[in-house]
């Protein structure tokens, strides 16, 4: 399956947020590699996107878009810095 970098993250993403969170540097809960958002695997044929962690593969972000709102799902993330 093929994938794009995080960068792909970025517009989905500021419809949620005010800043650009692919600048944001977070860690993986599988394997504790920390990294920028720009740098995870995006996969964007499965429903929404899901990003992977580039050291170990395991899911750290999803993100679904619906009609009326949005889904975010960071549990394979322990934080994310985000610059201010
Ligand atoms: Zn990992």
């Amino acid at each position: 399956m093929t994938y794009v970098d995080g960068n792909a993250l970025a517009g989905p993403l500021r419809e949620i947020f005010a800043v650009d969170l692919t600048a944001a540097s977070g860690q993986c809960v599988a394997c504790g590699q920390t990294g920028p958002v720009a740098a995870l695997r995006v996969y964007t044929s499965a429903p929404g996107l899901v990003a992977r962690c580039p050291g170990c593969d395991e899911v750290v972000l999803r993100l679904v878009r619906g009609p009326s709102g949005a889904w975010l799902d960071l549990r394979g993330c322990v934080s994310l810095q985000i610059p201010l």
